[in-house]
């Protein structure tokens, strides 16, 4: 049901519709340009903790290279780092970022505002969480952030919070019994009630079993916005196969991250090692379950090949010559990631 829904639906021109202003996928000089929708750009966390403006961050996504490298929409979590109070984040730290980045994206192009349709040759955006903890006890206050453009929320970051255990922060693998929290489970159940799809990249494994399982039984999507196979690169921020299959299972994507330690360990990694991920979880979970969480402008080790935005059209023409269809370079690039930000 689902895989002919979204054939049809991609068939149909009507990403072209979603995404309007981008010429039809053509490969030249190894290049194709297809649409690209980023589950995870971190330029909120430059423009307000790096003093770094939306429209050039550390340039790795450059505004001006943005429409002509595909970009038609992103994904923007608001992180806050652990650091700024000694208990982690609070609201107000979380309601300064998106303040300070609702007034930056207003006067940047070629960006829209968070949530809304912003007309030809621009890029959409719309809002994530990295990192929930402020809304501990305080579940009734996701619905505005709906409001807002709020598409997607990570519970936790590197550090464990009220919410839920994490990954860590290195690349040792930490024993974690405890999933969510009473306070966790309450604000994961009000997101899925709210259509807002639950991020468990930086989770501990018993988080992402925890969170499976809840959306499981309300038949909600679970994404995993930036994290890659662990089968291919032992990490603990990567995905067991199992979990890949389990995301899948729930109509949800992994977003494949372009951090060098994410996706092979003990060399500098290229851009096709970001095709391996790719076509991994494409075996995994199939083809509508992967798409592109780059973490640029995160601090990220890029690849040879996909140094910064200007690789996306490079990185389209490696994925077809790999095999692909060009319907599945554009569910992997773009389809697949409007499906779970609500775009069906
Ligand atoms: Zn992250």
């Amino acid at each position: 049901m689902m895989d002919r829904r979204h054939h049809l639906w991609a068939s149909a021109g009507l990403l072209a519709a979603m995404v309007t202003g981008f010429p039809s996928p053509s490969a030249a000089d190894g290049e194709l340009a297809v649409p690209v929708v980023d589950l995870h750009v971190d330029l909120s966390y430059q423009l307000n903790f790096k003093g770094r403006s939306v429209g050039r961050g550390t340039g790795q996504w450059l505004s001006t290279e943005l429409v002509r490298a595909g970009v038609a929409g992103v994904v923007l979590p608001l992180y806050v780092p652990h650091e700024v109070a000694p208990g982690g984040p609070r609201l107000g730290d979380i309601e300064r970022s998106y303040q300070q980045l609702f007034s930056a994206l207003a006067v940047t192009e070629p960006f829209g505002l968070p949530g809304t349709v912003p007309g030809v040759r621009r890029v959409r955006t719309w809002l994530a969480f990295e990192g929930a903890a402020p809304f501990a006890g305080r579940a009734d206050a996701l619905a505005a952030w709906v409001a807002r453009g709020l598409r997607i929320l990570g519970l936790v970051h590197t550090h464990d919070n009220a919410l839920a255990t994490s990954s860590g922060a290195g690349p040792e693998f930490r024993a974690v019994a405890t999933g969510l929290t009473v306070a966790g489970r309450e604000v994961v159940e009000r997101a899925l009630a709210l259509g807002v799809a639950a991020d468990v990249s930086h989770a501990s494994d018993a988080v992402v079993a925890d969170v499976l399982a809840m959306a499981r039984a309300v038949g909600r999507p679970v994404v995993a916005t930036h994290s890659n196979a662990r089968a291919l690169a032992a990490h603990p921020r990567n995905l067991t196969d199992e979990q890949i299959r389990g995301i899948a299972a729930t109509g949800g994507v992994v977003g494949v991250n372009f951090h060098g330690p994410f996706l092979a360990v003990g060399r500098r990694a290229a851009l096709d090692d970001v095709v391996r991920h790719v076509r991994h979880v494409v075996r995994q979970g199939g083809i509508e379950h992967v798409a592109l969480g780059s973490d640029f402008e995160g601090g990220i080790l890029a690849p040879r090949g996909l140094e910064d935005v200007r690789g996306y059209p490079r990185f389209g023409a490696a994925l077809l010559a790999s095999g692909m269809s060009r319907n599945d370079v554009e569910r992997v690039c773009a389809t697949n990631a409007l499906r779970v930000l609500g775009h069906t």
